[in-house]
């Protein structure tokens, strides 16, 4: 909901979204969380200019994107053959976190991301296990869709 569609001058250090944890939950290789701007922040704000660089960084961000309500980011980065005409955020629906299971390339520029993101709906804990598939064209990767164990 902050900073959408902000110039990214306006991406200052002072803004708390920026600096809190980051809602996907990443951590670096020593367990440290990552703050929003160092980690899905670098891509949701800066669509135009820094990529996601693989399809894992790209399947977290637009974990981080529903949180944040990022709606034009997560569209963005749908392949155009399967980008839904809109999208609508249930205020009935808490995210409350995000487990990539397995990452894999299947092929020169394609890749699968299997995951686990947990969300309250209604007060009702709700388990979303999918693997997703996803498409890399001219240098930038897409969400084409999904398959739900
Ligand atoms: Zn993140």
């Amino acid at each position: 909901m902050q900073a959408r569609g902000l110039p990214e001058k306006d991406c200052t250090v002072s803004d708390k979204s920026q600096t809190a944890a980051c809602p996907c939950g990443n951590t670096t290789t020593k367990g440290k969380v990552l703050a929003y701007a160092a980690c899905c922040g670098r891509y949701l704000d800066h669509w135009g200019s820094q990529p996601a660089p693989d399809a894992k960084a790209l399947m977290r961000s637009r974990y981080t994107a529903f949180v944040r309500e990022n709606a034009a980011y997560l569209q963005a980065s749908w392949h155009a053959s399967q980008r839904p005409q809109s999208l609508e955020f249930d205020p009935a629906s808490k995210w409350l976190g995000l487990e990539v299971k397995d990452f894999k390339l299947t092929g020169e520029s394609t890749a699968e991301v299997e995951f686990v993101a947990r969300y309250r709906h209604a007060g009702r804990a709700v388990r979303l296990h999918e693997r997703s598939r996803f498409l890399r064209e001219e240098g930038r990767w897409y969400y084409v869709d999904g398959e739900q164990f």
